[in-house]
């Protein structure tokens, strides 16, 4: 396993791992397989999406926080609890195939790494199967 430590800037942003990630798999000497990525926090989660156009991520922060408003009554007394449904609605892993030696991506998909109680230093797992 392979762990990527990222310094998140910004309370809440999309960090864009695609390259990070698909040097590990070029590195695991593995020709085929699984790439798995998993993030190991409660208030971060992982997505794959579009990297080509840097307004797709502020839409897509966007779009969570009117989903997901700060102004609820949250119960949680750590006073983030936005953060933690914002990381359970994304998810926190998600896999890519191998093959050739190279992540399988669409044309213009990245991986990002969703801040979203930053800025914190945060740990991304990187295993090939
Ligand atoms: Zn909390």
């Amino acid at each position: 396993m392979d762990t990527i430590e990222v310094r998140t800037r910004k309370r809440e942003d999309l960090v864009d791992l695609t390259r990070e990630i698909g040097e590990i798999a070029a590195a695991s000497g593995r020709r085929e397989g699984l790439c798995l990525v998993f993030v190991p926090h409660t208030t971060a989660g992982v997505t794959i999406n579009e990297h080509a156009d840097p307004d797709v991520k502020a839409d897509i922060l966007m779009t969570l926080g009117r989903i997901v408003p700060d102004s609820l009554p949250y119960a949680h007394a750590e006073g983030n609890s936005p953060a933690h449904v914002k990381a359970s609605l994304v998810g926190s892993s998600v896999s890519v195939i191998v093959e050739d030696g190279r992540l399988k991506l669409g044309t213009w998909q990245g991986i990002f790494l969703c801040e979203f109680d930053g800025p914190r230093t945060r740990q991304v797992r990187v295993k090939i199967v």
